[in-house]
């Protein structure tokens, strides 16, 4: 069996039968000694969640950076067609 280190994502070669998914990204799996299936399961949730707040913030900094005058929407209000004259 493997021992798995505590950090995350390894190069060395993953033993066969084990998941090289989560070996690449935490550096064990859930059939490594001393874990399991919801220990990877919580794993892949927080690095997603992560991720997600990482991608989030980036489109939050992008936005703000933005120059306010060629990213303003459309006007709505415009003159009724009734009211011009021919
Ligand atoms: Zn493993």
């Amino acid at each position: 069996m493997c021992s798995p280190p505590e950090t995350s994502a390894t190069t060395d070669p993953i033993p066969w039968g084990h998941s090289a998914a989560a070996h690449r990204v935490h550096g064990w799996c859930a059939i490594c000694d001393g874990r399991g299936y919801a220990k990877e399961a919580l794993a892949w949730r927080v690095r997603e969640n992560r991720r997600h707040d990482a991608a989030q913030a980036a489109v939050a900094a992008s936005e703000t950076r933005r120059n306010p005058w060629t990213c303003k929407p459309p006007p709505t209000t415009c003159a009724p067609s009734a009211a011009r004259k021919p």
